[in-house]
């Protein structure tokens, strides 16, 4: 059996962020599955099939390839970013694991790409260089207590917090509260980074402090960068200031 399945990052916006492996991947594909706009960023080439779902439907489109796959085909899933962060690998191996034997033992690889909190991270200056974390405040998937204790916890420790999916249409209060949460364990003047549709038309970037976040806009393509107690902003006159957590941590909180 020749099938094989690739789950393909595709980075945070336009080609110039795909990987040489990446490039390789959607070249040898036969067929092609993913959310629509991601797919919308891959070049067009003759002779491959397109199959675009919605952004609800992981599990039915993982299901899809992999039995595209099983029937001898070379078949590849793209995610943005990284395909392993809150994205389309995992749902993956859930459906090996819940499927048919011969699933399991396709030719599956997984092949990484830039991350939003990494590609947001760049723009602002250096401000995952200590220990950081990241979260996705949807709470589809997951309940919002648990959100809740994990960004204290998060904060307590002295995480720089890297946080996926602040809001959407339907999650529209959660980002402010997950701001007044974070105010009674960090400063307000901790620097908060806002960056949106990085890598992309539309590119944007914010530094501001946590007491004035609420302030500012985010939407699907948001990506926030909340500091530690560490992080610092370097002004620069008539340039951008750098955000930057040191690399040594100066004081443990009490
Ligand atoms: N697998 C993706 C993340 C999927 S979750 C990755 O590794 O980047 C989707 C969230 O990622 C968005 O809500 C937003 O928070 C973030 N994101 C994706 N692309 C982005 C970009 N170009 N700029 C800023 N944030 C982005």
């Amino acid at each position: 059996m020749s099938g094989k399945l690739a789950v393909v990052g595709l980075g945070p916006g336009d080609a110039r962020y795909l990987t040489r492996e990446a490039l390789a991947a959607l070249d040898e594909a036969d067929a092609l599955y993913g959310y629509g706009p991601y797919l919308d960023r891959v070049a067009p080439r003759s002779g491959q099939v397109r199959h675009p779902t919605g952004n609800r439907e992981e599990g039915a489109r993982a299901r899809a390839a992999l039995a595209h796959a099983a029937r001898g085909a070379k078949v590849a899933i793209v995610s943005g970013g990284d395909p392993g962060v809150f994205a389309m690998a995992a749902s993956v191996c859930e459906e090996m694991a819940a499927g048919p034997p011969e699933w399991r033992a396709l030719d599956m690889r997984i092949v990484p790409g830039v991350t939003a909190m990494l590609a947001v991270a760049s723009r602002a200056g250096a401000p995952l260089a200590h220990d950081f974390c990241a979260l996705s405040l949807s709470d589809n998937l997951k309940t919002w207590e648990l959100i809740e204790r994990r960004l204290a916890a998060a904060a307590e420790a002295g995480f720089v917090i890297a946080l996926y999916n602040p809001v959407s249409q339907a999650r529209t209060w959660q980002l402010a509260h997950a701001f007044t949460l974070l105010g009674r364990h960090l400063p307000g003047a901790t620097p908060v980074i806002f960056g949106r549709a990085v890598g992309r038309t539309g590119e944007g970037l914010v530094v501001t402090t946590l007491a004035e976040a609420s302030a500012i806009a985010a939407d699907m393509a948001t990506l926030i960068i909340i500091g530690s107690r560490e992080t610092r902003v370097l002004a620069r006159d008539g340039k951008a200031p750098l955000v930057y957590t040191p690399r040594a941590v100066s004081s443990v909180p009490a």
